[in-house]
């Protein structure tokens, strides 16, 4: 048998997704294993949008060892307890998507079952109500779980916001020092092997090549190697979300860091707000179809807690992915393999997923075809979910007051979330399928706050009688409202 191993890893791209790769590719492998360059353009940059995260990011910070403190302090970060909703399904609306669960579940019947039932039966309390980390974000306090049995303070789940150049800086100091060489400079050309398109080396302005086995595709919306080199395709998803502009401004923070992303509606799209400890990141994405970008930053300037710290960028987008994630020697990460706007801050969460099966179907240099196209279809299957989740927002609304609202509203939506949207109308369940990234908790809140409102409630919720469902549930928010006072 002749030695197969890849012996030399290639990321072409410096941005979050090609310094988690390299961080993650560092702590995996080692340079022992395999050479792991990273070639990088500061005469392009990076994005540097991509501030707000899930709390799955706690297990990539733990994979690399990294110090959860050390990594908040530089990246000038703060904590993120779910997303606060505004003006989603009437202007006026407010509720959080929290991480973590709401209640707790009895008898093997989900929380929600019981909060709908006293909810139909005229009980006042919000769900939001049913969350520490819902009434945590209301508070402006946070804290992290504490080991305390049953106690709601054991299950506070949080993720973090952060400075995304700060971050990158951040993660390429974990890489050079785990032994990734960085090569600054811009890739001009790309040599390929004659027989079978194979990737054999990436040139350099300034005429260095740079040979690897498996090239990693982190080069952003141009896809370098994926698309314009592979031309991979693109699976357009816009008719379902038809966002295509981001215009991003970062303004002065004010006292006090709320512990959540916000996302406002707006008359055709949303804005974000993350705050920072040094700055409060803002965008607004709407979509060129129904607003100018002109009108669209007046928008945002007009929606500002402070001043206004540079111009405003537009970032032009197109839902959607590459109808390969991995062709060949290559495969894209971040915003070269696709992008679903950030509305549920999903994407670094695609790129460290995409890394994680990658390593998990880690290639040598026969790069056997069965395995790539498990990735491809598993990556492709990861996307369609979260697409569906996100289409959700837009379409379950009552908003009426915009052309846009009303094509959202109104348009047809993939079949699995007719489903699932059937499913809540019926009994207000929900339902994760298979190794979705949201839970039955995830697509509760957010169909609930969407103003979908169920015919009846789940025949389960009624193994406890409705008094009994009263008490319990009154015992349960005294329980959160009283571990309030123990957060910061
Ligand atoms: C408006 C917007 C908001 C977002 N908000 C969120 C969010 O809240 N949460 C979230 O999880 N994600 C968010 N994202 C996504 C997130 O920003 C990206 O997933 C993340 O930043 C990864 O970007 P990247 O590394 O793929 O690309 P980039 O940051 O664009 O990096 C590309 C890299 O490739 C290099 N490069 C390109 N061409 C060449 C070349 N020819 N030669 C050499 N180098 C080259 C560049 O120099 C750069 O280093 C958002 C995205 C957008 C557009």
């Amino acid at each position: 048998m002749t030695d197969q191993r890849i012996r030399s890893i290639v990321i072409v791209g410096g941005g979050t997704a090609g310094w988690m790769a390299a961080a993650t590719f560092a702590k995996l492998l080692g340079p022992d294993y395999a050479r792991i360059t990273l070639v990088e353009s500061d005469a392009i940059g990076i994005v540097g949008v991509g501030e707000a995260t899930i709390p799955q990011m706690g297990i990539f910070n733990r994979m690399l060892g990294i110090d959860e403190d050390e990594f908040v302090r530089a990246t000038k970060g703060s904590f993120k307890l779910g997303i606060e909703f505004r003006d989603w399904g009437r202007i006026g609306d407010r509720y959080y998507h929290p991480f973590g669960k709401f209640g707790v579940d009895m008898k093997g019947v989900s929380f929600h079952a019981y909060w709908l039932r006293a909810h139909l039966a005229g009980a006042p309390e919000r769900l939001d109500d049913y969350s520490l980390n819902a009434l945590a974000g209301d508070a402006q306090k946070f804290m992290r779980p504490v080991d305390a049995g049953n106690s709601p303070l054991s299950q506070i789940v949080y993720a973090f916001h952060f400075d995304a150049g700060l971050y990158a800086r951040y993660l390429r100091g974990y890489g050079e020092a785990h032994g990734v060489v960085r090569q600054e400079g811009k890739v001009v050309d790309v040599a390929r092997r004659a027989a079978d398109g194979f990737i054999e080396a990436v040139v350099l302005e300034s005429g260095e090549r740079i040979e690897g086995d498996l090239f990693i595709d982190c080069s952003g919306f141009r896809g370098l190697l994926i698309e314009q080199t592979l031309g991979a395709g693109y699976e357009d998803w816009s008719h379902w979300l038809p966002c295509d502009r981001a215009v991003a401004v970062p303004c002065s923070g004010v006292p006090g860091i709320t512990p959540y992303t916000r996302s406002t509606a707006r008359t055709a799209g949303w804005q974000w707000r993350i705050p920072l400890q040094h700055r409060i990141g803002n965008g607004h994405v709407f979509s060129t179809r129904f607003m100018s970008e002109d009108e669209a930053t007046a928008i945002l300037l007009a929606n500002l807690d402070g001043e206004p710290l540079a111009d405003p960028r537009m970032v032009p987008f197109r839902a959607g992915h590459r109808r390969k994630f991995w062709d060949r020697n290559v495969v894209a990460l971040g915003l070269a393999s696709g992008f679903m706007e950030p509305l549920e801050s999903t994407s670094i969460w695609l790129i460290q997923s995409g890394l994680a099966r990658l390593m998990n179907m880690f290639p040598d240099r026969s790069f056997a075809q069965g395995t790539i196209d498990r990735y491809n279809r598993v990556m492709t299957h990861e996307y369609e979910q979260i697409r569906d989740f996100l289409i959700l927002h837009y379409h379950a609304t009552e908003r009426d007051d915009s052309p846009f609202w009303n094509y959202c509203r109104t348009m047809d939506v993939p079949d699995r979330l007719k489903e699932k949207m059937r499913c809540f109308a019926d009994y207000g369940r929900t339902f994760r399928d298979e190794d979705e990234l949201f839970n039955e908790t995830s697509w509760f809140a957010v169909m609930h706050g969407q103003r979908l409102r169920p015919r009846t409630n789940d025949p389960l919720a009624e193994v406890m009688a409705l008094d009994e469902t009263r008490a319990r549930l009154a015992s349960i928010r005294a329980a959160i409202v009283n571990r309030l006072r123990f957060l910061r």
